[in-house]
């Protein structure tokens, strides 16, 4: 063990998750590639989770910060006026699609996650949440709550009345067989069936990743959302999408999530890679339900000086460049590669994504049980060969994969090799 994984076992809690066996410390980055301290370089496919979208040491947001903090001011609160953040509102707002939106600055998605519940439950005096299972939405009181798998939370004592959907579970559910149309019907049933006997008065909302991520880039199929959506409006329960993961053109299709179901949420909540690794996350919504709150709030260092410097900074870039099509383009030379090689892998079990955001399932090739020892064998093999990469989902067997916006064609040919080659290894391994 490092001397420096030693002293971090000593000092910090031991359900803080550490990916490899022997942990990375990356001390510097270029582009979509990162160094650790023995000097090993990697072509980033998890990008901090999500938050490097446009890669690193990007000479627009690292100026843009510098002439921030050039001025003297990293921060003063937020009771002044702040232009970034006005700027950086204005854009959201119209990028959202949401009616007379209005943005309230957070600094991390657990925060966007509770200011949104916050606003529904306020708005419609209500303490009745619907989310869906495999969910994940952050770690604090109410986050926790709409989080649906018992590994990623503690507690059972919730300040919310939670009800669970089916959505991405499909597979392991009594609904496993089913065509879409008729899984998406015996949802609508038991939405309806929720409402009319489970809850105790008015549901304030329902709180959904258009893809789940932590659930390991899970989706409900096409046309569920708005099925649901259809439903909630004839009740006035509002629609809550967390675009944490899936937002900023990620997905390709669409620059939010929850676009790619023709669905316009009445909020959206958004963090991770808005500021390209600095923290700001935060909730856009409906002006009369933002407006709704009677009680004077801030974040003190929501939309503070220096994220709203990157974010802005890191947003026009997105646009500017059009990293959407740059996600679609990309990705599908990834996504459609690992199609082409999983019939000749009996450990892959499912490839699934859209844009930059894909997954490979891994399973036992006897059982064709789910196989978290070889999503971690992937891992150690994957860093040997050169390329970061996320796990996760429910079973801990699902290979999750976001490189930054900004990866070119040439590194998405290069990682596909990576993790081909790395199936390969492992499948010769096993079969
Ligand atoms: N929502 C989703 C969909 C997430 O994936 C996460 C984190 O992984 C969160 C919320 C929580 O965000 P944060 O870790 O910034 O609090």
């Amino acid at each position: 063990m490092s001397d420096l994984l030693a002293r971090h076992r000593a000092v910090m809690p031991n359900w803080l998750a550490l990916y490899y066996d022997e942990p990375i410390e990356i001390v510097s980055g270029k582009g979509n590639r990162v160094v650790d301290a023995s000097g090993k370089s990697y072509l980033d496919f998890f990008a901090g989770i999500l938050t490097n979208m446009i890669g690193y040491d990007v000479p627009e947001v690292r100026e843009a910060v510098e002439r921030q903090i050039a001025t003297g001011v990293v921060h003063t609160s937020t009771v002044y006026l702040l232009r970034g953040q006005v700027e950086l509102a204005e854009k959201i707002a119209r990028l959202s699609g949401i009616p007379d939106a209005k943005v309230f600055f957070t600094n991390s998605g657990t925060e966007a996650n509770e200011t949104a519940l916050l606003l529904a439950t306020y708005a419609r005096k209500s303490d009745q949440v619907l989310a869906m299972r495999q969910s994940y939405h952050g770690r604090s009181f109410g986050a926790v709550s709409v989080t649906s798998n018992r590994a990623w939370k503690n507690n059972s004592l919730s300040p919310l009345n939670v009800h669970f959907l089916h959505g991405a579970d499909r597979h392991l559910t009594q609904f496993r067989g089913l065509s879409d149309g008729d899984y998406i019907a015996a949802c609508v049933d038991d939405l309806r069936h929720v409402l009319s006997t489970a809850v105790s008065s008015d549901v304030a909302a329902l709180i959904a990743e258009p893809i789940q991520g932590v659930g390991g880039f899970t989706m409900a199929p096409d046309g569920l959302f708005a099925a649901y959506k259809e439903v909630l409006d004839a009740e006035g329960i509002l629609f809550v999408s967390d675009e944490v993961q899936t937002g900023w053109g990620r997905t390709g299709s669409a620059f939010f999530g929850i676009q790619n179901h023709g669905v316009t949420p009445d909020m959206m909540t958004f963090a991770k890679g808005l500021g390209n690794g600095f923290a700001v996350g935060g909730v856009v919504a409906r002006g009369d339900l933002m407006d709704n709150l009677h009680a004077v709030g801030l974040a003190t260092f929501g939309g503070n000086p220096i994220s709203m410097a990157a974010a802005n900074a890191t947003l026009d870039y997105v646009l500017d460049h059009d990293l959407q099509a740059n996600a679609a383009r990309t990705g599908a030379v990834i996504i459609d590669g690992l199609r082409e090689a999983a019939p000749r892998l009996p450990i892959v079990g499912d490839v699934r994504g859209k844009g930059l955001m894909f997954a490979v399932e891994l399973v036992d090739p006897a059982t064709g049980e789910p196989s978290p020892a070889l999503a971690t064998r992937f891992m150690e093999e994957t860093r040997r060969s050169g390329l970061l990469a996320g796990k996760g989902g429910l079973k801990g067997n699902v290979l999750r994969m976001a490189p930054p916006l900004t990866l070119t064609l040439d590194e998405a040919a290069e990682g596909l090799g990576i993790i081909v080659g790395a199936l390969e290894t492992i499948n010769a391994e096993v079969a």
